[in-house]
């Protein structure tokens, strides 16, 4: 048994924005599969789908990154392997084009777990990355979401500002291989405006994602204030063994952060040690898809 689940962010999407997603999602999931059935691990396989979801202008994440309140992109990943639940973490870069590469090689090659900012960019150089410049990661497309609907495109209502299109667009996956292990990754640039040294959810393990062999993976999106107060993702980990449905652990997760949080805007993905696939979101979309060797063709949700 083998699967993978992911996510383009769970928010107030534009419908431009969301026809890019619809087409991005079915060729990322279609690769990785392939990659997958060729033997590669679930670490590995979640790695190059949030490389290429990074890649993808259309998501809040590497390339196509909102701007914070100094208009830079600060851009925050994490990649958990299930196996050890060894984990690396970035936060704060805006010169690395695949924060996810430098979290993988931070789990892989460095002593620690978690590296952030200027002392995050120095290790990728070490390490052999190309540091870009900050606006080469800003894309028009994202970017120009916050300028009034009549200098770029006509919005659904008359609410062309930054609430209408939502907290982010943070991009997501969990992976199953054939010998059992899980993993998950998440890469976001955040919260659209926020102040420069905001960290949300994304890096923090158990928060924003969560992987164990002995449970399964979780990968999660929306406001990261409210999901790091709730530890969700480690919270609907340890419910995946249990009765309930792998939907039904996700929309569980998210009112029981409601109940601590209040109204929040939020979304999860998961797969269990049976390979069933869940998600859930209370925003407008979250465009996302899933593959397996149960369903092997892309089938998309959410959007
Ligand atoms: N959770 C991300 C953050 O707060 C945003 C998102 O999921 O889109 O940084």
């Amino acid at each position: 048994m083998s699967a993978i689940i992911i996510h383009g962010g769970a928010g107030n999407w534009r419908e431009s924005q969301l026809a890019a997603a619809r087409r991005a999602l079915p060729i990322i999931l279609q690769s990785c599969w392939t990659i997958l059935q060729n033997g590669a691990s679930a670490v590995d396989v979640v790695v190059e789908a949030v490389r290429q979801l990074e890649d993808a202008t259309c998501f809040n994440a590497g390339h196509g990154s909102v701007e914070n309140d100094e208009q830079q992109p600060e851009m925050d990943a994490i990649v958990i392997n299930g196996q050890d639940i060894s984990f690396g973490a970035v936060a704060g870069l805006s010169r690395i084009g695949n924060p996810v590469l430098l979290a993988n090689t931070v789990r892989t090659s460095s002593p620690h777990s978690f590296l952030i900012a200027a002392g995050a960019e120095r290790f990728a150089m070490e390490q052999g990355f190309n540091l870009c410049s900050p606006e080469a990661l800003l894309t028009p497309q994202q970017n120009a979401l916050s300028t009034p609907a009549s200098e770029t495109e006509k919005p659904e209502t008359e609410k062309p500002d930054t609430e209408k299109y939502g907290v982010s667009d943070t991009v997501g996956a969990c992976v199953l291989d054939n010998l059992g292990n899980f993993a998950s990754a998440l890469s976001t640039g955040g919260t659209r405006g926020k102040k420069k040294g905001r960290v949300g959810d994304v890096p923090v393990i158990g928060s924003g994602a969560y992987a164990s062999n002995k449970l399964g993976a979780v990968a999660a999106t929306g406001r990261g204030e409210d999901i790091m107060r709730s530890i969700l993702a480690y919270s609907v980990a340890l419910t995946l063994p249990g009765t309930i449905s792998t939907e039904q652990a996700c929309q569980q997760g998210i009112e029981q952060l409601e109940n601590i949080c209040g109204k929040s805007e939020i979304g999860l993905i998961c797969l269990n040690i049976k390979g069933n696939i869940g998600w859930h979101f209370n925003t407008k979309a979250m465009p996302g898809g899933h593959i397996s060797s149960s369903s092997p063709a892309p089938s998309i949700f959410g959007c």
